[in-house]
């Protein structure tokens, strides 16, 4: 039994606020001030260099990676922290295209998120040897995959709408094509059960400041299968990926495994946030995580649609299609949005259109629900977005 009244007394939430955007940037844990104090004073501060090995560091990525493998349904040194999501992503598709030397398709879909498309893009502008990126909607994904393709790049849950691709079945029909899968779990990881070893996936990568709580700007991860981690290069052959790093070897030698896809000097501090966020995941079951997730935007869904009729669902309406965030589309939606989180309801918004609201059992209930359906009824009945203060474009949306 997962208890979500415990898990929910864990988060250091503001009075005042119904927190809806979690999905974007997790909010800070208790301990975790704590547990960061703790790496810079007694680590930092009393140990200095000496850290490295007596307070694990250097371990650290591979160690965090674990406690992530098992959120993610991977074996334990398959998984390793570092860089940003956007490197991962690189280092993933670079490494998937050599082991498929002959075919020059990368297949992804038109609503992937723009870093992940750009990086794609860089690669093949880099390699110079003829790659394509074939961006289909979504739904026509799995129709394009053919024995042209040599990887299928793909974010699992749709950043905009929530939309969320089908793990398995697509892994399996790449699989029988003879191409290789890379699956984001951005918006997966800590918000629905993931299986990368049941579902046979080659690569996966992710962030851990979203559903993992690890903070802005907190170390994304890497996965890749363990028949690939003998034969796959890393692309940033950085010195910590290196087989020996202290061997100061002029010719790079990658790591074992997974080790290889490290880079550089790992962010240590914003590590022992990661470590300390990662507590809340210890008796936690993720079935009903899922379970509790579908109830709480389901009962958004209805109220907004009975409250607010000017908007219109832009997730799926099935919620075994979607992830775990529930998206509305109106012409207004940046002021409206601006208007709700004025009133306490944060959410956010994605262009042209998208109104985007997480939802996150492990600190939302449906109290919160009832309450931001509410707010967002009151916004809309009194026109209160139509101000040129809720107009005013921020630089982060
Ligand atoms: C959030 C997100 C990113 C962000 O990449 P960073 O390098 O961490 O800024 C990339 N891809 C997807 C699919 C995301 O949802």
């Amino acid at each position: 039994m997962t208890d979500f009244t415990a898990t929910r007394a864990k988060f250091q939430l503001p009075e005042g606020v119904i927190y809806l955007d979690g999905n974007s940037l997790g909010p800070l844990m208790k301990s975790t001030p704590e547990r960061v104090a703790r790496m810079m004073g007694d680590e930092w501060g009393e140990m200095l260099i000496t850290g490295w090995n007596r307070a694990g560091w250097m371990a650290a990525p591979a160690r965090l990676g674990d406690r992530i493998a098992r959120l993610i349904g991977a074996a334990e040194g398959t998984v390793v922290l570092g860089d940003t999501l956007s490197i991962k992503v690189y280092q993933a598709l670079a490494a998937a295209l050599a082991l498929r030397p002959e075919r020059k398709v990368i297949l992804s879909d038109d609503g992937n998120f723009p870093t992940d498309l750009y990086m794609a893009g860089g690669l093949i502008e880099t390699l110079g040897q003829g790659h394509r990126l074939l961006t289909p909607r979504p739904e026509d994904v799995a129709a394009a995959i053919t024995e042209e393709v040599a990887v299928v790049m793909l974010t699992e849950v749709d950043y905009r709408t929530g939309r969320l691709h089908d793990m398995a079945a697509i892994t399996e029909k790449a699989h029988e094509a003879g191409a290789l899968v890379i699956w984001d779990l951005a918006h997966s990881a800590g918000a629905l059960p993931v299986d990368l070893t049941g579902c046979d996936a080659d690569f996966a990568v992710g962030c851990t400041y979203k559903y993992l709580n690890s903070g802005p700007g907190g170390p994304a991860f890497i996965y890749a299968a363990p028949r690939h981690a003998g034969a796959m290069k890393p692309a940033l052959a950085g010195w910590l990926g290196h087989e020996a790093p202290f061997a100061f070897d002029p010719d790079y030698r990658p790591g074992v495994g997974i080790e290889r896809m490290r880079v550089g000097t790992p962010p240590v501090i914003q590590m022992a946030a990661l470590d300390a966020a990662l507590d809340v995941w210890e008796g936690v079951d993720m079935a009903a995580v899922r379970a509790r997730s579908i109830d709480l935007s389901e009962a958004f869904i209805a109220g907004v649609e009975a409250a607010c009729p000017a908007l219109d669902l832009a997730s799926p309406r099935d919620p075994a299609r979607r992830g775990s965030q529930v998206s509305f589309r109106h012409p207004e939606g940046y002021a409206i949005m601006q208007a709700l989180i004025a009133r306490g309801v944060i959410g956010d918004f994605r262009a042209p259109d998208i109104l985007r609201f997480g939802f996150t059992p492990l600190y939302i209930g449906m109290e919160d629900v009832q309450a931001a359906v509410e707010h967002l009824r009151a916004v809309m009945d009194g026109g209160l977005w139509d101000r040129a203060e809720c107009r005013t474009r921020a630089a982060v949306t």
